[in-house]
């Protein structure tokens, strides 16, 4: 019929989900909004349930879910619609429906997209309750992932907290999302191929090894749902499948490893940066996807950067280096003081740099790793990428920001960024490995030179 995509998701999916621990049940079809009593029975027997959801997202499917679990007999709350124009995922929000599940024991239906999602999850989490959400956008891989993201004490922050038992996603719905909510998506996904390089990196040097279910997870795929970015731009119900597929994955793989990694290296360190400058464009701060977006294309530009010009000569020059190039924790937290000295991140930004500063002789040991296995890392990182104009190309054709300025980040501003998103998180990634050869300069500053990639 022309709509087998959707059986391939689901058996992908339903493997995926052997492996995980929260969730327990995923639905992706079209006209699914129709199942959601019977869903929700299966997962929840004899509970009532709750509505929570956003204006928009109330109307889009909010209402119909709520009438819908009438109908299948489920006992229903007065739905809880947040009226927060422009609305993000904070604390404040948190606070607000709290008290509404203390005052029930009904299981949340979130109905919405990250921000909805994130805020139920974390608020059923608090009064100690599973939940399930009814996805409206395909705009970020938070579904199926357990950690919230919400602004706190003017940082956004990943709180721990299950993911849902159940999700349901209605592909009409989601067919109908503004264009740039699935491009948001598409970006957060396509980052999933220099966070798989990333991952390489750290997997070699030991600090996080690579789980193979989870890897497998979500870059198997991952060609795959991100071969139609004009279908995901015009709607094309095929290619939006995919990408809802692929977020979802993601999310499931976060739950397999225990960890973010999965889904997230270098360019989400940009993403996490902006967000905690409190940057805006045109009033409002731009989507994760899309900041994750401009990452990508960065971590991707120099990671070509780095297979052009390295090889295993450059790590034996590195070795020999280290005597004159080691930046001592002395340096590197002074460095911290005047980049975040002024800024909620500082304590968040010393701690993770303190956990991955390692000595002259450990630098030494991962300095040798990588020249030992240079040729086969060289292949496998190749293998891993995508050249940077492609991925730039790709982005830009599912209608998502492919340049730092389309979210109002100059040139300059970007150069920094790689800096300061080096010394965000532990997390090792390509900016790291550029650090610990002692090559920032050599490598980093060309791509904003003339003929540079950011030129
Ligand atoms: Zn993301």
């Amino acid at each position: 019929m022309g709509s087998d995509f959707y059986a391939e998701t689901a058996a992908r999916v339903e493997k995926a989900l052997r492996y995980c621990d929260d969730t327990k049940k995923v639905v992706v079809g079209e006209g699914t909004l129709g199942q959601v009593g019977d869903f929700f029975k299966e997962l929840f027997p004899g509970k009532r349930a709750i509505v929570v959801a956003d204006v928009t997202t109330f109307g889009l499917a909010g209402d119909r879910v709520g009438q819908e679990l009438a109908a299948a007999g489920v006992s229903v709350d007065e739905p809880y619609i947040y009226d927060e124009p422009g609305m993000h995922a904070e604390m404040r929000l948190v606070d607000m429906l709290k008290p509404r599940l203390e005052g029930t024991d009904a299981i949340a239906v979130a109905v919405g997209s990250g921000t909805v999602n994130d805020l139920c999850k974390y608020s059923s989490s608090l009064v100690e309750r599973p939940y399930m959400v009814v996805g409206t956008a395909a705009s970020m891989d938070g579904y199926a992932s357990f950690g919230a993201s919400i602004e706190y004490n003017e940082c956004k922050q990943t709180f721990s907290c299950p993911a849902p038992r159940g999700i349901l996603i209605d592909m009409d719905v989601v067919c109908k999302a503004p264009v740039k909510m699935n491009a948001a998506g598409f970006a957060d996904l396509i980052a999933k191929i220099p966070a798989g390089a990333d991952w390489i990196l750290a997997d070699l040097i030991g600090t996080e090894p690579i789980d193979e279910i989870a890897w497998s997870l979500v870059q198997d795929s991952l060609r795959d749902w991100v071969s139609n970015p004009e279908g995901v731009a015009s709607g094309d119900r095929k290619a939006l499948t995919f990408l809802m597929e692929g977020l979802i994955m993601s999310g499931l793989a976060m739950q397999k490893a225990k960890t973010s990694r999965t889904a997230s290296g270098a360019e989400h360190q940009f993403s996490h940066l902006w967000d905690n400058q409190h940057h805006k464009f045109n009033g409002e701060a731009p989507s994760h996807g899309f900041k994750v977006g401009v990452g990508t294309v960065s971590t991707s530009a120099l990671y070509e950067r780095i297979l052009a010009n390295w090889t295993e000569g450059t790590f034996d020059a590195a070795i020999a280096a280290i005597p004159r190039n080691f930046r001592t924790w002395e340096t590197i937290e002074k460095e911290l003081e005047e980049n975040f000295g002024s800024s909620g991140l500082y304590e968040t930004v010393k701690r993770e740099c303190r956990k991955k500063f390692v000595e002259p002789s450990e630098l030494e040991r991962r300095l040798k790793l990588f020249r030992d296995n240079w040729s086969e890392l060289k292949k496998r990182l190749s293998a891993q990428l995508m050249p940077a104009k492609e991925i730039q190309g790709i982005i830009a054709a599912a209608k998502a920001p492919s340049t730092p300025e389309e979210i109002g980040i100059e040139r300059a501003r970007l150069q920094k960024s790689y800096a300061l998103a080096q010394q965000l998180r532990y997390r090792y990634n390509c900016l790291d490995w550029t650090r610990d050869l002692g090559l920032w300069e050599e490598t980093v500053t060309p791509l904003f030179q003339p003929g540079g990639f950011w030129g």
